[in-house]
């Protein structure tokens, strides 16, 4: 059976599925898994989904999902693992005796991550997104709880109502973004369209009525196009030509209607033609094959292999007039650069070298690959100019008690926090908790720590807070402060004085 992501939830993918799906497993490599998938079904026995299936269910998807993406075997035994700690108790000490040490770190750093909440504010997004990537020292961590996230939310219809719209907001700005940061096509899709009628309801059904028909039209003639230019292809030399179309998913559509006023043919790309060659050179000449019989629209073409996306993406792009008064996009590239599309940064950890027109599949890949392609994506990102993993070191990401995350540099204390929430609370602070318990306003904050914050009516910044506070922010908010109160004591002075 041919597994994929989008399949339906009440089914559990098998262990021999889940082997199935990877790359050239070993028989150690097979044996670990086998063990893990044991362990953990047994682990969350006497527990259920929302949905009333057995919570197993969702562990082997989860399992399944990342053997799609061709991971190594310890991500995988972490991801049968991934729930065993929070959901169902096993202790750390007994996951490294029986799966080693490395699993453990890795199921440790999905259980951290789980704290985290999406509470829609906006200002805490980016907070939110490079919290995840701080967290993540590996980006295997990151990859299972992508895979965990893209099982949840295609079972959202499940989960308590007043739950969804939050999950699904969250599932946005969060997983579907971090997914196209790695350039994995595929799943980002699958959460933007599976997370999208619950998080914009309404928006969601006009796009579907809004292009409705136009897809009708477009469907019936990408299938006739697909044939012509097959045809032309092979008669000028390239036979393997593969030729395909896809559909826009609607949530990328929807974004982009928003920009084109929501008019439907104002956007070329809803339908795209995808033609799938053998090499680079391929790629060129079915461009100029293309190119010699439809007219292509001035402006719209695109040499992504030249010139890759942040994100990694490589293609050649063009839109040509159809003849009928409408046109179409055009997409050429490679099957390697196919898989990139589909699953990025993860089809790279699959592959090691290339060989004429192949590729050659790598055993294991290393933590340092692993590594290195964290720090590159993280380089790369465009739309957060910032985010680099130096930019971490010195940074700890706190919490609010509702869950907001805060980005403080390190060695900061309550008072920044406070400063940090609002110039208000800050000038008012009386006390702080950390984790529940009480500490003293000079505590070093560290990453994950949740601080509350408590105020009184009469409480003033005093000198001592000028020493603690680590935040150019606070530091001038308190410098004000004690302005203001060093003129009231002078002036009192001197009126008291003068009454004396
Ligand atoms: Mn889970």
């Amino acid at each position: 059976m041919h597994y994929d992501e989008n399949m339906k939830s009440f089914s559990r993918p098998s262990l021999n599925e889940i082997l199935a799906l990877m790359k050239e497993p070993t028989n150690a490599d097979k044996a670990l898994i086998t063990k893990a998938y044991t362990f953990s079904e047994r682990a969350h026995k006497s527990q259920k989904r929302y949905s009333g299936e057995p919570y197993f269910n969702h562990v082997a998807h989860v399992a399944a999902n990342l053997a799609q993406i061709k991971v190594d075997a310890t991500t995988i035994t972490a991801g049968l693992l991934h729930d065993t700690m929070e959901d169902a108790g096993i202790p750390a000490e007994t996951i490294e005796k029986e799966f080693g040490a490395e699993v453990l770190t890795l199921v440790e750093g999905v259980t951290k991550l789980k704290q985290l909440k999406y509470r829609g504010a906006v200002r805490h997004v980016e907070s939110l997104r490079k919290f995840f990537i701080a967290m993540s020292h590996d980006i295997r961590v990151l990859l299972i709880k992508l895979a965990d996230r893209l099982h949840n939310i295609q079972t959202l219809e499940y989960v308590p109502e007043e739950k969804r719209h939050r999950i699904a907001l969250e599932t946005l700005e969060v997983y579907a973004r971090l997914a196209d940061r790695f350039g994995m096509g595929k799943w980002k899709s699958i959460f933007e369209d599976a997370a999208f009628p619950y998080a914009f309801p309404k928006e969601y059904e006009d796009v579907r009525a809004l292009i409705k028909n136009k897809h009708t039209i477009d469907e019936r003639y990408a299938i006739k196009i697909n044939r012509s230019i097959q045809k032309e292809l092979a008669a000028n030399g390239l036979k393997s030509a593969h030729v395909d179309y896809r559909v826009k998913n609607l949530f990328s559509l929807w974004r982009k209607l928003k920009r084109k006023e929501m008019d439907p043919n104002k956007v070329y790309d809803i339908l795209a033609v995808r033609v799938v060659v053998d090499s680079i050179e391929d790629c060129y000449q079915a461009l100029g094959t293309i190119h010699k019989h439809w007219k292509p629209v001035p402006g719209r073409i695109k040499d992504y292999i030249a010139i890759p996306k942040n994100n990694g993406y490589r293609s050649l792009h063009t839109t040509i007039f159809r003849g009928d008064g409408g046109v179409i996009e055009i997409q050429i590239r490679t099957k390697e650069m196919h898989d990139e599309a589909q699953y990025g940064i993860a089809s790279h950890l699959g592959y090691k070298e290339k060989g004429k027109g192949q590729t050659v599949p790598k055993s294991i890949p290393s933590i340092e690959e692993f590594t290195k392609w964290q720090k590159k994506v993280a380089e790369s990102d465009d739309f957060e100019e910032h985010l680099q993993v130096d930019f971490f070191r010195d940074r700890v990401f706190v919490f609010t008690p509702k869950g907001d995350v805060i980005n403080l540099p390190e060695e900061s204390c309550p008072i920044d926090f406070a400063y940090a929430i609002h110039s208000n609370i800050g000038n008012h602070v009386s006390g702080s908790k950390v984790n529940g318990k009480l500490v003293s306003l000079d505590t070093k904050l560290r990453s994950g720590d949740i601080i509350e914050i408590e105020t009184k009516e009469g409480a003033t910044p005093s000198r001592k807070w000028l020493d603690y506070a680590r935040t150019p922010l606070a530091k001038r908010h308190i410098r004000i402060e004690l302005e203001k109160t060093s003129t009231i004591s002078i002036l009192a002075k001197k009126f008291f004085g003068k009454r004396k």
